[in-house]
Order: structure tokens, then C-alpha cells, then sequence
């Protein structure tokens, strides 16, 4: 790997397939395989992402607005799409593009046939979502009648899958309460199905819940954070290899005097004499302000160097006393041994944040 000379994020699509495998190995063989890509792959690169789980095979994809959808189509993506949070604004860019849609209420369900009827679609692909507990998105169980007649009533959409998500597939102190969102959601399944004539797929797993309910996985399963290499457990995470790997540069080093204030608002008093680094990230690449006044910290040359004062919007300022490093070495925001989850936990957050927050300023470096 060469080293850094400026701010990057290095993807490597050899982890990926890693991370797929390992949580397709989770399944039966006939258990459909759906990778979550929205937010730019977790911030890394949906494209390059989904272009290599596309090479995979991987049998659909997600997204949660239409646009990054069309993104993908753009770029030569032919897997199925499944938009998660559509807005009725997008619902002729979604047919155009052949995307499939969350239909997660009435009025979306009812725009929906409707622009698909003046556009005289036949058996259009749609998903219909239920709310099982998480209180987000979704139709109620005693929805169910109306849905059904809705459907029957036309011939331009079809339900391709019912599906729900659970509220904390992560949490082993809510066995109960997810394994009854389970149960819910089987009850509704069925009675779907009966009333509507034919079997739609049924999903309810995320990357979690593939881990942790592996007999809920039924036809389908919704991964996200597992491919990039999160199994929001210490177990888990041992099983699974990140992706992206962010790494920086140093500027420049400056030597302070005991009681020297360092970066804005003065933030930062030095105890003694000492040694900072100026690093080239900040806040607009997704370094963000709490991680700043020793929450947050980066490794040069294998050692900790905590992030003084605030964070800037293009640099933070990183106390190396003690390191020995000069400017120009390479710096590890986080990497596959100085975990995005751990750097994340050091600010009271979770990876999916840190990971999503990578500007689109940073450079993507592919590892193939
Ligand atoms: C984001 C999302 C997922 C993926 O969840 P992970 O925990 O990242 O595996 C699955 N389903 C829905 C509805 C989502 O919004």
C-alpha cells in the first residue's frame, strides 16, 4: 500500500467480497441477498461498490432515495433496486429508471398507482412495508384489507415483497421485544398473502438480524453495515473485515511553550512543552466538532495522538509528545486495526456515522 501524501480514503473490494461471503454463509442458499447501498455505501463509494457486488452477484440492491438510485443506473447497474424512502416527487424518475419502491403508506400507495396507470405500467414491481415496532415508516397490520383492495383494483403494480425492520436486531436485551416484532410481522405475511392471492418475498433482517434471528431471514435479507465491515459486536467484528481504511498526512509540526493556546477559540492550553501535528481533515471532510478537545484521536507511526482544541473546518491539531514523526508521515484516522467503531465510541456515536460522514472531498482509492 503507498503511503498517504494528502487525505484519502482507501476502499478495499477484496474486504468486500470478504464481508459478503462471510454473511452469505449465514443463509440457505435460497435466501435472496439484498446489499443496502445508500449514503454512498456507507460513505464509501456506491458505485464502485455496487459495481463489485454486482460482479458478485449480489440479487438486489438498496437505496434510500431515488436519486442515488439513479446514480447507480447511471453507472451501468442493472441489478434490481429497491428505493426505501421515496417521495411521490420522484415517482416518474423511479419508473423511468426502473427502480422499485417502499410503499410505506397510503398516500404513497395511491400516488403511486396512480402515476403508474398513466404511464400504463403492467405488474409494476413494488415492495409494501409494515411498521412492526420501530415507529418509522410503514402500514399497520390492519392496513392489510386496504392494501389488498387497492391491488386488486389494478393491474399496473404488483407486490413484489412485503417487508418490515426491526427496532434493535443489535441488542441481545431486546430478544423479547424483536423477536415478537418477528412474530408480527409473520402474522401479516400471511394474512397478506391469503388475502392477496400470491406469495410475495418476506424480509426483515438487517445485517443484525442476520447475526442474531438467522431463522427470520426468510426470502430475502437486507445488509448494510456488515459489508462494510461492522457487525455491531465485538464477536462479530472479528469476523468481518472494514472496507475503508482513512488516512491522512502530517502538514506541519510545531514545538509549543507550556501555557500556548492552540487552534480557535483558543481551546487548548499546553501543560508543558510540546509537540503538535496540523493535519489536513477537518470538519467539511467529516472529522466532526465533538470528536475535537481530546475526544477524538488519530495514529501516527502506531501511537495515539489525541485531537486538540476544535476542529476546523480543513485541519485538525493532534498532540505528537512523545511521538516521534515528522511532516509528511502518514496518519490513520481509522483503518482494520484502529476500528471506525472504536474511533466513533470515543465520541459517543456508532460507525454508521463516522463511516457516512466522509465528504465527498476526500479522494476514494479502490483496492482491488
Ligand atoms: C439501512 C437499512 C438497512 C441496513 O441496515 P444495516 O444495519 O446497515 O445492515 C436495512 N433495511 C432498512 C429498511 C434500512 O433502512
Amino acid at each position: 500500500m503507498p503511503k498517504a501524501l494528502e487525505t484519502i480514503l482507501e476502499i478495499d473490494l477484496g474486504a468486500l467480497t470478504h464481508n459478503f461471503n462471510y454473511l452469505k454463509s449465514k443463509l440457505l442458499p435460497k435466501t435472496k441477498f439484498l446489499a443496502v447501498v445508500k449514503a454512498f455505501a456507507y460513505g464509501s463509494d456506491s458505485v464502485e461498490v455496487a459495481k463489485h457486488l454486482q460482479r458478485l452477484e449480489v440479487d438486489y440492491f438498496a437505496v434510500a432515495y431515488a436519486k442515488e438510485g439513479v446514480i447507480l443506473r447511471d453507472a451501468g447497474i442493472t441489478t434490481p433496486i429497491l428505493v426505501l424512502h421515496p417521495q411521490s416527487t420522484n415517482f416518474k424518475m423511479i419508473i423511468d429508471r426502473c427502480l422499485e419502491p417502499s410503499i410505506y403508506s397510503t398516500k404513497i400507495l395511491t400516488e403511486f398507482i396512480k402515476i403508474a396507470e398513466e404511464q400504463s405500467q403492467s405488474k409494476y414491481p413494488v415492495h409494501i412495508k409494515f411498521n412492526t415496532g420501530l415507529n418509522r415508516l410503514g402500514f399497520q397490520e390492519n392496513d392489510v384489507d386496504y392494501i389488498v383492495s387497492k391491488l386488486k383494483a389494478t393491474t399496473s403494480i404488483i407486490a413484489k415483497s412485503v417487508f418490515s425492520h426491526l427496532a434493535a436486531s443489535e441488542d441481545e436485551n431486546e430478544l423479547t421485544f424483536t423477536t415478537k416484532q418477528i412474530e408480527t410481522f409473520k402474522t401479516i405475511a400471511s394474512e397478506f398473502e391469503n388475502k392477496i392471492g400470491y406469495k410475495p418475498w418476506m424480509h426483515i433482517c438487517n445485517t443484525s438480524g442476520v447475526l442474531n434471528y438467522p431463522k427470520a431471514t426468510f426470502d430475502m435479507v437486507r445488509c448494510g453495515i456488515g459489508l462494510y465491515g461492522f457487525g455491531n459486536s465485538t464477536k462479530e467484528d472479528a469476523n468481518l473485515k472494514p472496507i475503508a481504511c482513512l488516512k491522512s498526512v502530517i502538514s506541519q509540526i510545531h514545538t509549543i511553550e507550556k501555557d500556548e493556546t492552540v487552534g480557535y477559540n483558543r481551546a487548548y492550553k499546553s501543560q508543558k512543552f510540546e509537540k503538535t501535528a496540523t493535519i489536513p481533515i477537518g470538519h467539511a471532510d467529516g472529522i466532526s466538532r465533538i470528536y475535537g478537545n481530546r475526544k477524538g484521536f488519530v495514529i501516527i507511526n502506531g501511537k495515539r495522538a489525541s485531537i486538540i482544541g476544535n476542529v476546523c473546518m480543513d485541519m485538525i491539531m493532534v498532540n505528537i509528545t512523545g511521538i516521534s514523526c515528522e511532516e509528511g508521515d502518514e496518519v490513520i484516522v481509522f483503518d482494520s486495526n484502529h476500528k471506525a467503531s472504536q474511533l466513533a465510541e470515543s465520541a459517543n456515536t456508532i460507525s454508521y456515522e463516522i463511516l457516512t460522514s466522509i465528504s465527498q472531498r476526500v479522494s476514494r482509492i479502490f483496492l482491488k
